[in-house]
């Protein structure tokens, strides 16, 4: 393991190889940065890369930082004790998060080895569920949306169900059915706008490619396969000033179909004559790579749904490291921290032993584009989902308004992205409803129902929160703007579940590289859990209908 000597050559010790020993009994300096990128050489549920996280995330400055050498222990023998402390900030395992999720199927993926690792069962839509209360379970659907629960052991059939729900998808260039594009000496990418983008952002930066590929392998077998090609291989180049002496003073607009096209080589370098016309519809350099990752040959390679993703890392950033410097915040940012306060709700033997509900996580495809899809929240995924769990455990004899009572008795915590206050452009937001970064989970009202929230849900949603002293914000739209949606109201009216929408302020939504604070990272993910803990004992106490 190469990180193993980049640590050493700054530890403290005089050793030069590591051992077990060394590591057990001694600090060991890291250089700030060293102890960043060594963190992420660790798998986000490492308890390694958590302890050296806490060197870099927080309040602490300086070049260096110490760490026990204990932090290591477990690579050689389980740990004594638990070395991550039960409120450890969960900012640098969002980094992580954010750094394997290039796409909507990786996004899913990620999520899957984190439920995987925690004990989460994977069930099959198309199979009969066996479930058991105490069990805790999820499935995906196109690997591009993903469903997890934990059943209470005092759960019975038409109790409610305690969802979060948020979004896996991004706005971002996919690419053609038929992508190769031959012009003026390069060989261009085609590619179709996902989603409301700030387009322009996508120019002049280090893209590449990432997605799921199709094998019709050389021995007949068929194999679905994700592939993310880490290194730089495309770029949208502006137009030189000089060429656009204009473009400061009328704005820089593209057209979507001619200018927003990468470049992905030189038909010099690739071999091609300049009036050769492409003769598969994906060029060959292209197909190479995606071989290369997937180790099979081009050949193999039978069909392919590809983003185009940025190549630069998600990171802290600003003076106090106090900001999240990242593409896909929104939404993958409220995807992390719904679920780790599933999986840190439900993870001891002790968590569900007084739960009378469901507690669920649901993260869907497809939001940026509308949400109509089979995979998308305007399915019946969520609705299918709680009424399979609801039967299973009313057995072979259906109760009266089995599904509907459980509903009913339900609540939805709809998590999209939310819009802080912008330095430069104070006047767009409503005077009396302003969010600002580090100051907690933004609700989100509507009168003309863009948003699900009532006067009870919100109520509701700030009990939780005021209960463990963690902050809310409110916000709304001015009358003179247009105002955005979500999830929310598509759940809201497809199922009939009390619904609030919320989100992490954010500077730059559907920018190819976003903002937001550190502080609501962990707010966010400590209000989901105080969600997941204490909303039953707050709902049953308000009565609102009969
Ligand atoms: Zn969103």
């Amino acid at each position: 393991m190469g990180s193993f000597a980049a640590a050493t050559l700054l530890s403290s010790s005089p050793s030069s190889s590591p051992s077990p020993h060394f590591f057990s009994s001694s600090f060991i300096l890291f250089h700030r940065p060293l102890a960043r990128w060594l963190a992420s050489c660790f798998s986000s549920s490492s308890p390694v890369r958590s302890y050296l996280s806490s060197c870099f995330v927080g309040r602490g400055r300086g070049h260096f930082c110490v760490l026990p050498g204990r932090a290591f222990n477990h690579l050689h023998s389980a740990p004594e004790e638990p070395v991550v402390p039960a409120d450890a900030s969960i900012v640098s395992d969002l980094l992580a998060f954010l750094n394997e999720s290039w796409t909507p199927f990786h996004a899913t993926a990620e999520a899957k080895q984190l439920l995987l690792a925690a004990g989460f069962q994977l069930l099959r839509e198309e199979d009969e569920w066996k479930l058991i209360p105490g069990g805790r379970y999820f499935f995906t659907r196109n690997m591009s949306t993903i469903v997890a629960f934990a059943v209470g052991q005092k759960y019975q059939p038409g109790n409610g169900f305690h969802v979060i729900a948020a979004h896996t998808d991004s706005p971002c260039p996919k690419l053609k059915p038929v992508s190769a594009i031959s012009k003026s000496g390069f060989l261009n990418v085609g590619v179709q706008t996902y989603g409301g983008g700030l387009w322009h952002t996508w120019f002049d930066r280090d893209l590449s490619i990432a997605g799921r590929v199709l094998l019709k392998l050389t021995d007949g077998s068929l194999s679905h396969r994700l592939v993310k090609v880490m290194r730089p291989i495309m770029r949208i180049p502006t137009l030189a000033i000089h060429l656009d002496r204009s473009v400061n003073t009328d704005g820089f607009k593209p057209n979507l179909e001619s200018h927003l096209v990468p470049i992905l080589a030189t038909q010099l370098k690739s071999g091609i004559a300049t009036n050769d016309v492409p003769t598969k519809f994906h060029h060959p350099p292209l197909l190479q790579l995606l071989a290369e990752e997937l180790q099979c040959t081009v050949e193999e390679i039978a069909d392919l749904e590809l983003n185009v993703c940025d190549t630069q890392p998600s990171c802290l950033g600003g003076a106090h490291e106090e900001f999240i410097f990242s593409g896909r915040l929104d939404n993958l940012a409220s995807s992390y921290c719904a679920l780790r306060a599933l999986l840190d709700t439900s993870k001891d033997p002790g968590d569900l032993v007084d739960e009378t509900s469901v507690r669920m996580v649901a993260l869907f495809d497809n939001e940026e584009v509308g949400s109509d899809s089979a995979q998308g929240a305007g399915s019946p995924t969520m609705f299918q989902a709680i009424s399979r769990i609801s039967k299973v455990f009313s057995g072979t004899s259906l109760h009266e308004g089995l599904v509907e009572r459980s509903i009913r008795r339900s609540f939805l915590v709809s998590a999209d992205m939310a819009h802080a206050l912008h330095p430069n452009y104070s006047d767009r937001h409503e005077d009396h409803h302003q969010p600002k970064l580090h100051e907690g989970i933004v609700i989100k009202h509507n009168a003309n129902q863009r948003y699900a929230t009532t006067a009870a849900t919100a109520f509701l949603f700030k009990e939780v929160a005021k209960a463990r002293a963690i902050p809310t914000q409110n916000f709304v739209v001015r009358n003179d703007m247009g105002c955005g949606s979500t999830i929310g109201p598509i759940l809201a009216s497809g199922i009939g579940i009390r619904t609030v929408d919320c989100g992490i302020p954010q500077l730059s939504m559907h920018s190819v590289r976003e903002i937001c604070g550190t502080g609501d990272i962990d707010i966010s993910y400590n209000h989901f859990k105080a969600f997941y803990e204490l909303f039953h004992s707050i709902d049953c106490q308000l009565v609102i209908d009969g």
